[in-house]
């Protein structure tokens, strides 16, 4: 277990973070150096990115409502705690959409600091192919030129990207625990509601998961279908 504090918010990271990150990043099919090393860059930038997300959460929650703030990054990712903390609706709202808000505003960061050093259309055609598959054209090639001969740079700005975009993305869909199910669990009410909404999310996710992106989105969406499904059993309609 790793331990230490950022920011004055202490954050632990639990042994089965890595693992999951590891197998996120394919460390299954790794049988080369190579491969080692492309799923260590992934687990590393995994690892700085959801720490961003949950400073995001952790330092609004403690600016807007006091109490004590902790980070805990774990099997699914990672969770930003206030004990103590007194906040209104608004307030909640703000710390939840201040994860995902630092994921987009790092993300950002990273594509003006390209765009400091290389042609701003590279950089939109670069990432827009590693985000969608698909982009603009290139208009020269010293981006991609620079990027072939650092393959490892290449790798790392390409997960960088996809966890930043992708990740934030569907973490607002509205789904229970995600951030987008927490923000539907303020304006929902009741609450059964707000579970019935993330067990038809989830549901939908994990089968466009199985089909189209595979086992790992198929099992991670149907696992929130179930837990949104045990909740919603648990409550009555009031
Ligand atoms: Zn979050």
């Amino acid at each position: 277990m790793i331990r230490f504090s950022l920011f004055g918010i202490p954050v632990e990271v639990q042994p089965f973070f890595w693992i999951v990150m590891a197998l996120l990043g394919r460390a299954d099919r790794a049988d080369s150096r190579e491969d080692f090393l492309a799923v260590a860059l992934f687990v590393i930038a995994a690892f700085i990115s959801v720490l961003i997300h949950e400073l995001g959460h952790a330092l609004t929650g403690r600016k807007l409502g006091g109490g004590y703030a902790s980070i805990i990054l774990t099997s699914f990712g990672g969770l930003a705690m206030n004990q103590g903390g007194r906040f209104t609706r608004h307030q909640r709202f703000l710390m939840i959409a201040a994860g995902p808000g630092a994921g987009f505003a790092f993300l950002l960061a990273i594509l003006v600091t390209l765009s400091l050093i290389f042609d701003s259309t590279d950089v939109i055609a670069f990432a827009s192919r590693h985000l969608f598959g698909q982009g603009i054209p290139f208009k020269t090639f010293e981006l991609m030129d620079f990027l072939e001969k650092k393959p490892f740079i290449h790798f790392f700005l390409a997960d960088l990207l996809l966890i930043n975009f992708w990740w934030g993305v569907l973490n607002l869909l509205p789904i229970m625990p995600l951030d987008g199910g927490q923000i539907t669990d303020i304006y929902v009410k009741p609450q059964r509601r707000v579970f019935l909404i993330g067990l038809v999310a989830a549901t939908a996710m994990s089968l466009f998961g199985f089909l189209k992106l595979g086992l790992y989105p198929g099992f991670f969406f149907g696992y929130f279908a179930w837990i949104n499904y045990q909740n919603m059993k648990s409550l009555n309609w009031q």
